[in-house]
């Protein structure tokens, strides 16, 4: 497998309550190296476009509040099938489905405060990296 990059989110619940660094410990333990980060708060219009494919999703609406609810911290990460090993390191949606040692079994406080963002195919890792960082800004 080729060596790939995906977007991270660390959403409000976790910087409120101040794991970026015990969640950071947590991706580079799994082999995903953190090739560009930056701490936002986001606007109800980016969050809105960010999330645009669960639009019709009943949980959209409380979805976006949560996710403009205080800053997130946005990465790039890269690795040996990256995407996958993000999924998989970050654990089911719901924290009471995820896997023992997965970050959201570890922080999530539920199913829609559950601390992480991955992206969900190389394809999505392409547009989602694009929405947040410019080329100079990833560095490998
Ligand atoms: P994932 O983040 O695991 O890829 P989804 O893409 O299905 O999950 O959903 C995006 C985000 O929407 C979730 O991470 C979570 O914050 C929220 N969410 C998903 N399902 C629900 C739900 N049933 N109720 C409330 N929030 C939800
Ligand atoms: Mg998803």
């Amino acid at each position: 497998m080729a060596v790939e990059r995906t977007l991270s989110i660390l959403k409000p619940d976790a910087t409120r309550r101040n794991l970026t660094g015990a969640i950071n410990a947590k991706l580079e333990e799994a082999g995903l190296r953190i090739v560009a980060q930056k701490r936002l708060h986001l606007t109800r219009g980016q969050a809105e476009a960010f999330y645009a494919v669960h639009r019709e999703r009943g949980f959209f609406a409380d979805l976006v509040a949560f996710m403009i609810s205080g800053p997130v911290v946005v990465q790039v990460l890269e690795g040996e099938n990256a995407v996958a090993r993000n999924r998989e390191v970050m654990g089911a949606t719901n924290p009471a489905n995820a896997a023992e040692g997965t970050i959201r079994r570890a922080f999530a406080e539920s199913i829609e405060a559950n601390s992480v963002h991955g992206s969900d195919s190389a394809e999505n890792a392409t547009q989602e990296v694009a929405f947040f960082f410019a080329g100079i800004e990833v560095v490998g």
